[in-house]
């Protein structure tokens, strides 16, 4: 069994990483109330039948989608792995699913995310590296942000000699709305480390990412 041992932090961590102080929020009941605003704004009537259930609907979905608030990226990195026998080439976790929302339309964005890094001395359950999509994933987003917000969070907990963060994603801003676009993809890719520093390592993540 592998030792779990505390991971060495920087100094101080961003605060996307510590995680995320909200002040207080509105009550259930002021959320509820503003879907009901944006309802008749449609040009429809909150107070028809079909449509009395949905602001307590359209809350809850809020409640899962925007969860990430509550997450905190450092917690899910938290523990890891010492005793990796001398292993020190890349980690690559490809294909992970995630949906979020764009934060200039509050419309959904999804696609992959794919992630390496290239571990000194300990290394993180690979589980967690698509629990930490899913937490930057569940906040009001760009997709460029998102992208280094991951590689942020990987380089401050683990510490390790190179990140790659490459996401692929459609958004439905562009896609629904707009230039109406559908099936356009948006690329994304952070490096730090020695993936910045070679080109060749970025050519190959990117061959490795995409061997199907
Ligand atoms: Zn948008």
């Amino acid at each position: 069994m592998d030792a779990v041992v505390k991971p060495l932090r920087k100094a101080s961590l961003s605060d996307h990483v510590k995680s995320v102080t909200l002040g207080a929020r509105p009550s259930r009941e002021e959320a509820e109330a503003a879907v009901r605003t944006l309802i008749a704004y449609t040009g429809d009537d909150p107070a028809r039948e079909g449509l009395l259930e949905t602001p307590k609907r359209v809350v809850d979905a809020y409640e899962e989608l925007y969860r990430g608030y509550r997450e905190c990226p450092a917690e899910v990195l938290d523990r890891t792995f010492s005793e990796i026998g001398g292993y020190d080439d890349l980690v690559l976790v490809r294909d992970i699913a995630f949906n979020s929302q764009c934060e200039h339309h509050m419309m959904p964005f999804m696609g992959k995310a794919h992630i390496a890094y290239k571990p000194v001395e300990r290394v993180v359950g690979l589980s967690k590296l698509a629990r930490l999509v899913d937490v930057y994933a569940r906040r009001l987003q760009t997709q460029e942000h998102m992208t280094s917000q991951i590689a942020t969070a990987i380089e401050e907990i683990l510490n390790p000699r190179g990140i790659a963060v490459m996401i692929e994603a459609e958004h439905m801003c562009m896609s629904l709305r707009g230039v109406e676009k559908l099936g356009a993809s948006t690329v994304t890719t952070h490096f730090v480390g020695s993936f910045r520093d070679d080109p060749a390592e970025q050519v190959r993540f990117m061959t490795l990412v995409r061997k199907g």
